[in-house]
């Protein structure tokens, strides 16, 4: 697998870097209107506020897309499913599909998050309900 390059925290998204680290999935709650968004910013797009929480995600949710991604000087190793994850809560995110074959990979499919950690680098992956 090709090397994992750390995340670089900003200050709109390092407590969701500090919650991965802590193996927990947050998500930006505006402090005004209630609604979370992803990825982290600096103001809703709703109603303007610079006000926010955080609130904890389930860590489930479905595919809505994904794509089979090989790096081009690494053949021989295995490809990575990139994902766009729709979770419970409603907003998306991008991340990785692990413990699944891509050839088993469907829209809509039940996915759930998994804490992985590459060499130091933790990161938000998600993995079928119940097996690939
Ligand atoms: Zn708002």
């Amino acid at each position: 697998m090709p090397p994992v390059i750390p995340p670089v925290p900003d200050a709109d998204d390092r407590f969701f870097w500090d919650g991965v680290a802590h193996h927990k999935l947050l998500l930006q709650a505006c402090a005004d209107c209630g609604r979370l968004r992803h990825p982290p910013g600096p103001m809703c797009r709703h109603c303007n506020s610079l006000r926010w929480s955080t609130q904890e995600a389930a860590g489930r949710g479905h595919v809505y897309t994904w794509l089979v991604s090989q790096h081009p000087t690494q053949q021989d190793a295995a490809p990575r499913i990139v994902a766009l994850v729709e979770l419970e809560e409603g907003v998306r995110i991008v991340s990785n599909l692990v413990d699944v074959d891509a050839a088993h990979v469907v829209n809509d499919m039940t996915v759930e998050v998994t804490f992985v950690d590459y060499e130091g680098t933790v990161l938000p992956q998600f993995r079928p309900v119940g097996g690939s």
